[in-house]
């Protein structure tokens, strides 16, 4: 079964290849020769999964999925969300908007947070969703260096240290994505059996 994942994030691609034992062929964007930034602008991100690969399926005609990951803070109506990536303006880093996320909690006590990632599925024309969530905290100071945007001020439910500290091992382990790219290798390796 060949389907593309509507990304170049080699990791993600490294990610989906383990998790599914090397039994599903995936092509990535590159892969197609498809080059342009696809644009994110729904208001959710099961819209913005959805027409990431919706823009694969209408332009190559082949079956898709992609993914989009937010992290919803309790205490800010769930922001960033969907803004999660440009949270402290257009321009900025993954330090600002942490930066912007500590001074905006700066004072309350509920640090309650989740990362959360939804992943929209074309097959054979039907759209399928599959989600991961791992809930935890927004701490008060950066702690840890591992992992990539907000990870150094998130801690996960059940542990004392920060997606930033703990080995990448662990952090993939319990993830929001490997939750969701979990759901979704079940689903294809049962479509594959049955097809
Ligand atoms: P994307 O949809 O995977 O591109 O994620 C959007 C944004 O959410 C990223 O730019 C990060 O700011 C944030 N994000 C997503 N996943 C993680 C994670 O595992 N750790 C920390 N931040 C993340």
């Amino acid at each position: 079964m060949k389907i593309v994942f509507a990304t170049n994030n080699e990791h993600k691609l490294d990610e989906i290849t383990k998790i599914s034992r090397g039994k599903l062929e995936i092509l990535s964007l590159s892969d197609i020769n498809c080059h342009e930034e696809i644009p994110e602008t729904g208001d959710t991100l099961k819209e913005n999964a959805l027409i990431k690969a919706k823009y694969v399926k209408d332009k190559f005609g082949l079956d898709c999925f992609a993914d989009d990951t937010g992290l919803e803070v309790d205490a800010l109506n769930n922001a960033p969300g969907i803004y999660s990536s440009r949270y402290a303006g257009p321009n900025c880093d993954p330090e600002d908007n942490m930066q912007k996320l500590l001074q905006d909690l700066h004072g309350l006590k509920n640090r309650k947070a989740q990362f959360r990632t939804v992943i929209a599925l074309i097959l054979n024309g039907k759209e399928h969703y599959f989600e991961g969530v791992v809930k935890g905290e927004i701490i008060h100071q950066k702690k840890g260096s591992n992992g990539f945007g907000y990870d150094p001020i998130f801690k996960p439910i059940g542990y004392d240290k920060t997606f930033g500290e703990l080995p990448e091992e662990i952090k993939n382990s319990l993830s929001h994505r490997a939750i969701a790219t979990q759901k979704l290798v079940d689903f294809l390796l049962k479509q594959k059996t049955e097809g």
